[in-house]
């Protein structure tokens, strides 16, 4: 099929828009695709949201490892904070841009929740950005139930727009990224994540999840993200020489409780002493 040059340089505009603005990833999904897969509830679908959506644009930031394997620290909250504002500012941005070009657009941003208690009562966004990126070719949904790319794994943030403009997409990875090594599962402090032999995705027990949110938002270092800290996929691991170290990830949790000051993970035990109070508050003021 021969692509229009003007839907090719409206999407050379958008991408060129976002890389200006230090985005990662950028990946467009036809709405029809949420209609052909049948995986997302109807109600929960770019059109049933916003009626004259076309084509739903994904834009990605990646949350640089060695942090990331810090978790849970102040350092990584404000990297996690940090991240989602930069996405939602994005996503608001090109809103505007593309309204002002003519294509009336919808920015769905980060993280669309505003309390703890609120995920209890309803544990479910009404926009997933993990199948809006996997529609947009940017990864596929790993067992942790995460988007793994093949740049940054699973470190990386998504936001969408949704937009009535007809953008050329991208295709679809074209196989699993997400090699089912389980480490996910067994780094789980929770025990969240169950391994599934049918399915790549795993079971996922949100309210085992949330409950460890809920500990780490009273000690001010929220989010978890063990899951994504230990995960071997992403060529963020050769920027960083830190390939191969799924033993020292695996026996991370056993060997703080016999030692806290085990030397090995001293550069990020030092990192999690400091900047948020080491024992919960009783009742947390930050997200109730
Ligand atoms: S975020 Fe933490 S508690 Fe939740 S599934 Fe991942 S590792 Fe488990
Ligand atoms: S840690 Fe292993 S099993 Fe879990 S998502 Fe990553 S590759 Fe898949």
């Amino acid at each position: 099929m021969t692509i229009p040059l003007k839907d090719q340089a409206l999407k050379d505009d958008v991408i060129r828009f976002c890389r200006d603005r230090n985005t990662d990833l950028v990946g467009f999904a036809p709405v029809e695709r949420w209609d052909e897969y049948g995986e997302v509830p109807p109600d929960f679908r770019p059109r049933a949201i916003f009626p004259q959506a076309r084509t739903v644009i994904v834009i990605g930031m990646s949350m640089p490892l060695p942090v990331v394997e810090t978790t849970p620290s102040a350092l990584h909250q404000e990297l996690y904070t940090t991240t989602n504002r930069q996405l939602d500012d994005l996503a608001v941005e090109l809103t505007r841009y593309l309204n002002r070009m003519g294509h009336a657009s919808f920015p769905f941003t980060r993280d669309t929740y505003t309390t703890m208690r609120a995920l209890r009562e309803n544990n479910l966004a009404a926009f997933g950005h993990v199948p809006a990126a996997k529609y947009a070719g940017l990864g596929t949904i790993g067992m942790n139930q995460c988007i793994l790319t093949p740049e940054f794994g699973p470190r990386v943030r998504f936001v969408s727009v949704l937009t009535a403009a007809e953008i050329p997409p991208d295709p679809m990875q074209g196989k699993e990224l997400c090699i089912h090594c389980k480490l996910c599962a067994e780094c789980c402090p929770k025990n969240a994540i169950k391994p599934r032999e049918d399915r790549v995705v795993g079971d996922y027990d949100k309210t085992a999840c949330l409950e460890m949110h809920e500990e780490l938002v009273k000690r001010r270092c929220y989010p978890c993200g063990i899951c994504t800290k230990v995960c071997p996929i992403g060529k963020d691991r050769l920027l960083y020489k830190s390939k191969g170290i799924r033993k020292k990830y695996g026996k991370e949790q056993e060997t703080l409780a016999a030692n806290p000051d085990a030397p090995e993970y001293k550069s990020w035990t030092h990192i999690r002493k400091y900047g948020a109070p080491q024992k919960p508050r009783e009742k947390s003021k930050d997200k109730e």
